[in-house]
């Protein structure tokens, strides 16, 4: 009989099913453990990757790599978006990086401040990388290093070993920002959608946006203490503007505007216009989040279970104290 846990299912469905055969041959022995993680270079446009993390935690098996990354290959090295959890997972990164290209990183660029984002910037500096961030980027960074560490400690354990949070020394002050690297025009801007100092970063020649964690997509958002939906909503607006073919998303696969709308951009839309309207109304809490509870649209989503209600909630009282 076959046991195939939440995890697994889900996994299956995201149209991994190619691997289902091979999967389990290896996997029998260990079915219901997490599969090890190996991170690898999907192609986007002209000479621009992606590497889609897994939706999930972050555990040792995908090794805190549960988010999006990506590079472009330019004519003097490549540009790496976002560094990894580690020093252990920013070789990682750099093996896919490896697998299509053997020029050197010659410059990393961190979209925003969660572990995942920055912390395998020392690994790739010690190689002759240079690290670039925008101002409340690396403000936010400083501010949550630690606790960020002994954080990641409890998922991914020894796996943290020679790990040195180093923030980035070519800081851009503006909240928008436009650099020729490599020869590949960026358009870099805040979005301070999930964290304070999130960006995304466009590349106009190829029409391709990395949102940084502006954009979840195939999974629900996170709204966390640090989130502000408002400016999310915002920058989510600013984005439409630039019109990108390809959006590489915080989270999930690389996709479209289309789909980054319905999954992101309307559940901005969802919780404002409802349960921030409800708080700003003052109506009771406990009836607008039961009303608002299982909206058709996003429940298809994974993680809504875990999230959604936690979302709203945050919302809630974000809009009470400012209405
Ligand atoms: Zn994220």
């Amino acid at each position: 009989m076959w046991i195939v846990s939440k995890r697994w299912g889900a996994w299956l469905k995201r149209g991994h099913v190619s691997c289902w055969l091979a999967l389990c041959a290896w996997a029998l022995p260990v079915m219901g453990a997490e599969p090890v993680y190996v991170p690898q270079a999907v192609w986007v446009k002209d000479n621009v990757y992606a590497i889609v993390g897994p939706l999930g935690q972050r555990s040792s098996a995908n090794a805190g790599l549960n988010a999006n990354y990506g590079f472009v290959v330019t004519a003097q090295g490549v540009i790496l978006i976002d560094s990894g959890a580690s020093a252990h997972s920013a070789a990682m990164l750099e093996k896919a990086v490896r697998a299509v290209t053997p020029k050197p990183i010659r410059w990393v660029l961190n979209t925003g401040s969660q572990d995942h984002r920055w912390l395998g910037n020392a690994y790739f500096a010690q190689k002759g990388a240079e690290l670039q961030a925008m101002a409340n980027t690396v403000k936010t960074q400083h501010a949550m290093a630690a606790q960020q560490m002994s954080g990641l400690q409890r998922f991914v354990g020894d796996q943290l070993q020679g790990t040195v949070p180093m923030q980035a020394s070519t800081v851009h002050a503006a909240p928008e920002k436009t650099l020729v690297i490599g020869g590949v025009a960026l358009q870099w801007m805040e979005t301070n959608a999930h964290y304070p100092g999130d960006t995304l970063i466009h590349l106009p020649q190829q029409s391709v946006t990395f949102t940084g964690d502006l954009v979840y997509v195939d999974r629900l958002l996170g709204v966390l203490p640090q989130s502000n939906v408002r400016k999310a909503q915002a920058a989510f607006e600013r984005l439409k503007t630039l019109q990108p073919q390809h959006v590489v998303p915080g989270h999930g696969r690389v996709t479209d505007l289309a789909q980054a709308s319905r999954e992101t951009g309307d559940y901005y839309a969802f919780v404002i216009d409802k349960v921030g309207a409800a708080a700003r109304n003052m109506d009771p809490m406990d009836e607008t989040l039961k009303q608002w509870g299982q909206p058709a649209q996003f429940m298809h989503l994974q993680n809504f279970d875990e999230l959604h209600r936690a979302n709203m909630n945050r919302v809630f009282v974000d809009f009470e104290a400012n209405p």
